[in-house]
């Protein structure tokens, strides 16, 4: 599923905001004809955050470890993270051990941007230091543990690898770089994420 597109304006409604998937004719507020009158917020659709993660090239990419965002995501702590190079693959570590893939399954992933720009020389960098990193021996299937040795282990030995002064000190452990790149992200998502739910079971609502 690509963006759904939901729509957000205001009408009749001071604080409140109206969400829906269709514009609708008639305002579900105050029942004023929609078509002609002016409103307090015109309408704008809500940016959509998920990304094909195989078009975010070198970056930072998650997606929820089982399913899609929008469907099946619940909380942060089932999150999977992976990195992706200038072609657009995606390089991954889990039960599977290591993979390197431009895998469907990354279709709705959320881009973690964790450098401000990207020059030609860092992307070539950043491909070198990843192709470095996967062909190490540290990611078997053996070694994989879900807690101590998993996804985040790979991407932030990826990360150090790099040596950037700018991003070291987010990189001592998961819960620092998740507070610093993952959270602020994730919070975007579920926003959005709740407005779906919400739209798929009721025309319009207002928040
Ligand atoms: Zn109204």
């Amino acid at each position: 599923m690509c963006d759904p597109g939901i729509i957000c304006f205001q009408h009749c409604q001071k604080k409140e905001k109206v969400f829906c998937f269709k514009f609708p004719d008639v305002c579900n507020f105050c029942n004023a004809q929609l078509s002609n009158v002016e409103l307090r917020i015109p309408p704008f659709r809500i940016p959509y955050p998920f990304r094909d993660a195989t078009k975010e090239f070198n970056c930072i990419v998650i997606k929820p470890t089982h399913g899609d965002f929008l469907n099946n995501y619940k909380n942060s702590s089932d999150l999977h993270i992976g990195v992706t190079d200038s072609a657009g693959y995606i390089y991954e570590y889990d039960v599977n051990g290591i993979t390197k893939s431009k895998t469907q399954a990354w279709y709705q992933c959320l881009p973690i941007k964790v450098m401000d720009k990207m020059n030609s020389p860092l992307k070539i960098y950043w491909d070198e230091i990843l192709h470095n990193v996967f062909d190490q021996n540290f990611w078997t299937i053996e070694r994989y543990d879900s807690e101590e040795h998993n996804c985040y282990s790979f991407v932030l030995a990826f990360l150090r690898s790099l040596h950037l002064q700018e991003l070291d000190p987010y990189l001592y452990n998961k819960t620092i770089f998740c507070q610093q790149f993952v959270s602020p992200q994730a919070r975007i998502a579920a926003k959005y994420i709740s407005l779906y739910r919400q739209l798929k079971v009721q025309n319009v609502i207002a928040q």
